[in-house]
């Protein structure tokens, strides 16, 4: 079979603690867990199409936005990745509706095991793909809220006593132990109780999940493959983990590449 289109991050949904991956390659949707196991490749064709604007660009910015967009979206704006410094209420809001619409909506505060215990903040209506998308095994919400600037708030306060980033690499080859995310969770509530009851916050009681993902092999050294430097990738696809394509010739971060034209033959 041979597809080919303007590729988006894959879809992740959760069944029965499995991870399952689409690969939107224009209008279609490849089913990707069918095809762990097999000899695959992909073909960069040369054009990026901004996902914004459907302009041509020869550089990719913001994972897929032409260089306009990526300066006036504010889905690209620092506060994206700092939901702490939101300033929507300043009047300074590149897309102030868009803020209304996505950053004044219920954000969960998390822990999640992508290689070790972090904290992270998502929109409600983001979980449970935001957790495959981060590749982590494990995760537990914590706390409700209102805002994304209340969600960044109670992150920052609780980064002093645990982490908010993942290591990549080691969640690649799978390098993480299982942790008990319920007692972690505990210790944390009793540090910030005072800000989580003036931001309104509301503690959550969900049961932590685990996540399986399609993978037959894990990589025990990670090369990075890159269309920008080799247009034509193939080899046996061994899983898939996040948002990465685990192939015995290397690993494939497909969101990196979101909006490239991809000929993907299997
Ligand atoms: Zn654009």
């Amino acid at each position: 079979m041979q597809k080919t289109g303007n590729i988006q991050k894959m879809h992740a949904t959760l069944e029965e603690g499995n991870a399952i991956y689409q690969l939107p390659i224009g209008n279609e949707m490849v089913a990707m867990n069918a095809l762990v196991g097999q000899e695959i490749s992909l073909i960069f064709n040369g054009t990026i199409t901004c996902s914004n604007c459907g302009v041509i660009t020869k550089k990719s910015y913001s994972q897929g936005y032409c260089y306009p967009c990526c300066r006036d979206l504010a889905r690209c704006d620092l506060c994206i990745m700092k939901p702490e410094t939101c300033h929507h209420h300043l009047g300074t809001c590149r897309e102030p509706l868009w803020g209304l619409d996505n950053c004044f909506a219920p954000h969960i505060i998390y822990l999640a095991n992508s290689s070790g215990i972090k904290v992270g903040i998502t929109r409600k209506s983001n979980i449970p793909s935001r957790w495959i998308d981060q590749g982590a095994v494990q995760a537990l919400p914590i706390f409700e809220v209102d805002t994304r600037l209340k969600s960044g708030q109670i992150e920052v306060a609780l980064k002093a006593f645990v982490s908010d980033k993942t290591n990549w690499r080691k969640m690649l080859k799978n390098e993480v132990d299982e942790v008990n995310l319920v007692a972690t969770k505990n210790q944390l509530l009793a540090k910030v109780t005072g800000l989580a009851t003036e931001l309104g916050a509301v503690a959550l009681d969900n049961e932590a999940i685990k996540i399986h993902y399609p993978v037959v092999e894990y990589p025990s050294k990670v090369t990075s493959l890159n269309f920008d430097k080799m247009p034509e990738i193939s080899g046996v696809l061994r899983g898939i983990k996040g948002q990465y394509l685990l192939l015995d010739t290397g690993v494939l971060n497909i969101r990196k590449f979101s909006s490239y034209n991809i000929t993907l033959t299997y």
